[in-house]
């Protein structure tokens, strides 16, 4: 509500509010900006008490009229501490998860959708299209079911069934393209232009997305007893979801909220070995991201994003993520498997291959001494474990009598 215009990154053009996404001046990145000296002023900033759930910070999020949100009661994910976790990787810190698997839709892309698809409400949209390599568009389609506007999914080819089937159910038009996330991605792009439809692929296109990430550091940084953490390590596609959540801890300090004193934490971002631009970027010290032109063959869909053609996107992520102090880092498919087991075995938390990957970077980390024990870690769990089909068939010989239980007694 205290949104003013939209401000390119990259040379500063200012923009009238409305459903845009690139400069049109340099096709840079969008950014929402606020006044923030009148949001000083408002006692319920981080607490509309009208709504609950990731809208109870409605006064912080690009909407107008109260009467556009569309929700699902997404937010207000658990944050929860795992000290099994910590025994089984020896890590001497306080390492919680971020339960964002938690949401409506079962994905952290409930809370950009909902801003996404209520922006797009209030600017009079019958018909939105979208390029998700499958939990946007699951969450798209759940965030329009309920408002009666159409949704238009554009997802990669092999794109995991769950997710497809997930999004199908919902109502929405599922159009799987050819090649890789990047062709999903050109493809909303040439619709939206052509046919004016409104856009909210999350990655940083829509600039009215990336506003709801910084509601979970907000959360965050309530859960920990308004304190903010030392180090947030999360999975990354192209990575709105980083960025979203450094502004959010960065609001908390300008706006007054937090204390001037308070230290930001590390933002760490985590790519599989088999789709790495922005690794392989900070792994050779250049702010240069490259699109990944190999062959990907990884069980983390979530994060198969070869950002070809959007390059800055995965800058932006860069960028970010030194300037918090953080890196970037990579696991194997090894290591995502191993992790996801950890995860689910030690925490209990259902989770896809694309979830644990923060997990399993924060113990290699800690391993290495980048992350300093009696820190506070948080990892995002950014998916669920129903949004993965590859596991094995659960196989179970049946039995008759306790005699036969094939477990030790
Ligand atoms: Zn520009």
């Amino acid at each position: 509500m205290y949104e003013k215009h939209l401000e390119c990154r990259s040379c500063g053009k200012k923009i009238e509010l409305g459903m845009k996404y690139t400069c049109p001046v340099c096709e840079g990145i969008l950014e929402l900006k606020y006044d923030y000296e009148a949001m000083k002023e408002d006692p319920l900033l981080l607490d509309d008490k009208e709504h609950k759930g990731m809208w109870k910070y409605s006064h912080v999020l690009p909407v107008r009229d109260k009467g556009n949100i569309v929700t699902l009661g997404e937010g207000a994910t658990p944050l929860l501490r795992c000290c099994r976790l910590e025994k089984e990787y020896n890590m001497s810190v306080s390492l919680y998860l971020k339960a964002e698997s938690l949401n409506p839709s079962g994905s952290f892309k409930d809370r950009p959708s909902s801003v996404g698809i209520s922006a797009a409400k209030e600017y009079g949209a019958k018909r939105v299209v979208i390029a998700s390599s499958g939990n946007a568009s699951a969450a798209a389609a759940a965030y329009c079911a309920g408002t009666g506007m159409e949704c238009i999914v554009f997802v990669p080819e092999g794109t995991d069934a769950s997710k497809v089937t997930q999004a199908a159910a919902y109502g929405a038009a599922v159009i799987p393209v050819a090649g890789n996330y990047s062709n999903s991605y050109k493809m909303a792009l040439e619709c939206s232009a052509k046919y004016g439809w409104p856009n909210i692929t999350s990655t940083f296109l829509n600039p009215y997305t990336v506003e709801a990430d910084k509601t979970a550091a907000y959360e965050i940084w309530e859960q920990l007893g308004e304190c903010m953490p030392d180090y947030v390590v999360i999975p990354i596609a192209s990575g709105p979801l980083l960025v979203g959540m450094y502004k959010g801890f960065q609001e908390l300090v300008h706006l007054g909220i937090a204390s001037p004193e308070s230290r930001l934490p590390a933002m760490i971002g985590v790519q599989s070995e088999q789709c790495m631009p922005v690794t392989k970027a900070y792994l050779e010290h250049t702010a240069k991201v490259c699109g990944w032109e190999f062959p990907i063959h990884t069980i983390a869909g979530g994060i198969s994003d070869p950002l070809i053609g959007y390059e800055q996107d995965g800058e932006l992520t860069l960028k970010t993520a030194l300037e918090s102090g953080g890196r970037m880092s990579c696991l194997s498919e090894e290591e995502i498997a191993d992790a996801m087991q950890q995860v689910e075995t030690k925490a209990g938390l259902y989770c896809e291959p694309t979830s644990a990957v923060a997990v399993g970077a924060a113990a290699r980390l800690y391993k290495e001494g980048v992350i300093e024990p009696g820190t506070k870690v948080v990892c995002m769990l950014t998916g669920h474990g129903f949004k993965y089909s590859g596991r094995k068939p659960f196989v179970q010989k049946v039995i008759s009598s306790i005699e036969e239980l094939p477990i030790l007694i």
